[in-house]
């Protein structure tokens, strides 16, 4: 009996009912080969499948598992907030509370509106910023993700980056001719973009640190210049800070890098692991969505009283002592693999964002979305599979961050480094591409 048999039966049942067999198209294993595993149960560290195969997670659900899957005191608060009832439709202290931490925790955040992903954060940041505004025009960068909003799904990374979608059918040509492609990192491209746009350009978004192309941090001054270059010509300045928001430190990248911006959009931790997300800001923007406002923007499940419990409650949980754990124990983890990759002789660049890192399969070093795509995806898949095969759970694609938590010890860490050297080996059997 193979060891995913059992998650092979259920896949083909998934694909008969759910297109590709998963709700979210990077799970599928389209860009690493072989048959994605399912899960019945996470604990701390570690996922267990179908097949009773345990694994050191280090994708954390894309990140918002900072505290380790189940964590006892946020499944609490789960328990405790269901019994109490499940949605309301009416406004609940949770969601106010809730408000206050993250206002609390980013300076320029004086207002945020909750929202269920955040893929609707960003969507109703855009919306927020052109009607602010009264501008059509947006600026993004080649290789941020802000999810699957139609207007910034060109040049997307992540998924996308996988799958090799240069765009996506369905995104009206309308839609995204107000949207301008720069490259990462390219401040005089921005220049530029407002020199011939500048009257017309609601906002720039860009990721506060990108991590949907696999790893890629602004450079010293990057997101300074963005953010100077908006207030003069009049535009809003969106950092998208949906994965490093609460991970990468209690404030975030804002906390990290001190720039501010007009509007933060916020998900993955802040949510506990349940569908919550959030777009906040300064007063005089945010005081400009209905009802206090003109701009439009509703959730019938918003401020969800059960996800907002247990976004509180990790957030409450998430001291300086949990992120000075993680930036050690992902740089063990980066330690470990690159080590294990050197030996191996297979070339590779580690990039970091705090406790977000990516390891690329490349020799160039990785600044944009062009030189991401020098990487060799075969050998990730090499090194993926043959990790997968003693335990390791990576992200099923080259183009993603690798995420810790506070589950992450000694005993898992033992487990990543077994598996590293004959998985580099693998890794460094796969032929240049
Ligand atoms: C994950 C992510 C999103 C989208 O969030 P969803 O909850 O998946 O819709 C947006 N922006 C960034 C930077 C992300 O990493």
């Amino acid at each position: 009996m193979a060891e995913d048999d059992v998650s092979q039966e259920w896949f083909t049942r998934a694909q008969r009912v759910t297109p590709g067999g998963v709700n979210s198209p990077v799970r599928a294993f389209g860009a690493v080969g072989g048959t994605p595993r399912f899960m019945v149960r996470a604990e701390g560290a570690y996922l267990y499948d179908v097949d009773g195969n345990d694994y050191v997670d280090l994708v954390c659900s894309w990140g918002p598992t900072i505290l380790g899957h189940a964590h006892p005191a946020v499944v609490d608060a789960v328990r405790r907030a269901a019994s109490s009832g499940l949605s309301f439709g009416t406004p609940s202290p949770g969601e106010v509370e809730l408000a206050e931490v993250i206002v609390a925790r980013v300076g320029p955040v004086d207002q945020v509106r909750l929202v269920n992903s955040g893929t609707e954060a960003t969507m109703s940041a855009v919306r927020l910023a052109r009607g602010v505004t009264g501008r059509s025009k947006i600026v993004k960068f080649a290789g941020c993700y802000h999810g699957h909003v139609d207007a910034l799904l060109a040049s997307a990374g992540s998924g996308l980056a996988t799958f090799a979608l240069p765009d996506s059918p369905g995104v009206t040509g309308a839609t995204a001719a107000d949207t301008i492609v720069l490259p990462y990192n390219d401040p005089e491209a921005v220049t530029a973009a407002f020199d011939r746009h500048g009257a017309d350009i609601a906002c720039v978004i860009t990721e506060a640190a990108a991590a949907n192309m696999g790893v890629v941090p602004p450079h010293p001054g990057f997101n300074a210049a963005l953010r100077a270059v908006t207030r003069e010509h009049g535009a809003l300045f969106i950092l998208d800070e949906v994965m490093t928001g609460f991970r990468v430190g209690p404030s975030g990248w804002h906390g990290l890098e001190g720039v501010d911006a007009d509007l933060f959009t916020f998900g993955k931790v802040m949510s506990g692991g349940l569908p919550a997300a959030a777009f906040g800001g300064r007063a005089d923007v945010m005081g400009q969505l209905a009802p206090a406002g003109a701009v439009y923007q509703a959730g019938t499940l918003s401020g969800n009283p059960v996800a907002v419990a247990a976004g509180l409650a990790q957030l409450r949980l998430c001291t300086d002592d949990v992120y000075s754990h993680l930036d050690k124990t992902a740089s063990a983890v980066a330690t470990i693999v690159c080590e294990a990759l050197a030996d191996a002789g297979v070339e590779h660049r580690l990039n970091t964002a705090g406790n977000l890192f990516s390891v690329f399969f490349t020799d160039t070093a990785v600044v944009d979305y062009t030189t991401a795509r020098s990487q060799s995806t075969a050998r990730y898949a090499a090194f993926f599979h043959a990790m997968l095969d003693r335990g390791v759970h990576l992200p099923p694609s080259a183009f993603e961050a690798w995420f810790v938590g506070t589950a992450h010890d000694d005993t898992a860490l033992d487990r990543i480094a077994a598996a590293a050297g004959p998985a580099a080996r693998a890794a460094a059997e796969v032929a240049d591409s």
